[in-house]
């Protein structure tokens, strides 16, 4: 069993499919195409917006998780995980 493998910018599951690239075309080891191409990371965001683009998408979170979560929730628990994520350090 493998552990699941998040990108270290949005926290979405990474899948060969959903990777980023680096600036000469590799699949990027830590991030997702919606936050990385290229090289570099699609949008200039803090931690806490992309905290709250990721709260729009709790219906869909849910649907892949066994326990729903409130929004209030999963910001308590996104404000506690984020900042362990590569992008969101120092
Ligand atoms: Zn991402």
């Amino acid at each position: 069993m493998t552990d699941l493998i998040m990108c270290q910018s949005c926290g979405m599951p990474l899948t060969d499919e959903s990777r980023g690239t680096e600036a000469d075309g590799s699949p990027s080891a830590d991030y997702c195409s919606f936050c990385y191409q290229n090289g570099s990371f699609t949008q200039d965001l803090t931690m806490h917006e992309m905290l709250e683009i990721n709260l729009q998408y709790i219906d869909q979170w849910n649907e892949s998780i066994d326990t729903p979560m409130t929004v209030d929730e999963a910001r308590a628990m996104l404000e506690t995980v984020m900042p362990t994520w590569k992008r969101w350090q120092s």
